[in-house]
């Protein structure tokens, strides 16, 4: 069995950076037109750490309310970008990619993300992408430690899809799929192999430089990428 673990942000979509600009809506909301998102960075980040570090921007104590504000708040900009005509598609390849991969029985499709529950599935609804389609979700507010950092995540994926098998999951069945190097560290780190695709800030050789097992310019060569995925290439 091969467990795979899709990124959200640059690696199946593209919302038109309205993840970003919700947030900036959020914190002129909340805290003045003065409030300013510049020089946070947002790639392959996971959405409570970025906020704290918009919070201590604001001068903002960042409680467990002030988060919880802030992510409401955001939520419903995001809400109002996403339904902007032509905001979010699915990128090259991605489409046929999943449909293929969610009739293949030596598949289990799994998202990994920085963003919160909420906001993920509404960019993926949006992109045309149904998060129902993945069996396993760990989320960016699933850190149990902090700082949060991504690399705390693959682990609870694998426990989850073990728990979905009844059985132990072995790490290297296991294929991150991300865009940077972020995506590739944590699925290294984890004894999971990753598959990074260059269509969001990071080009190939970052992507390679960072130690990506197999590095892409996108997923639209859909038999290809669907071989690699099932341990058929
Ligand atoms: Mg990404």
């Amino acid at each position: 069995m091969n467990h795979l673990l899709f990124d959200i942000d640059s690696t199946m979509i593209d919302t038109s950076r309205s993840g970003m600009r919700a947030m900036r809506d959020a914190g002129i909301e909340l805290f003045g037109e003065g409030f300013s998102t510049e020089g946070i960075d947002y790639a392959g980040r996971l959405d409570p750490l970025i906020v704290h570090e918009l919070l201590a921007r604001a001068g903002v104590d960042p409680t467990p309310q002030a988060h919880a504000r802030f992510r409401a708040c955001y939520r419903g900009h995001l809400d109002r970008r996403l339904r902007e005509p032509g905001v979010a598609r699915s990128l090259p390849g991605v489409a046929p990619l999943l449909a293929r991969l969610r009739e293949a029985e030596d598949v289990v499709l799994g998202v990994l993300t920085g963003n919160y529950r909420e906001t993920g599935s509404m960019k993926l609804e949006a992109s045309g992408i149904d998060p129902s389609w993945f069996r396993v979700g760990v989320w960016g507010d699933e850190s149990p430690h902090w700082p949060a950092r991504r690399e705390h995540l693959p682990p609870i994926a694998i426990d989850r899809f073990a728990r979905l098998a009844g059985r132990e999951v072995d790490p290297s069945s296991v294929i991150v799929i991300g865009d940077t190097p972020h995506d590739v560290s944590c699925g290294l780190a984890s004894g999971c192999r990753v598959l990074a695709v260059a269509t969001g800030r990071f080009d190939i050789a970052a992507l390679r430089g960072a130690g990506a097992s197999v590095v892409v310019g996108d997923l639209s060569d859909v038999g290809a990428i669907e071989s690699y995925l099932r341990g058929r290439a």
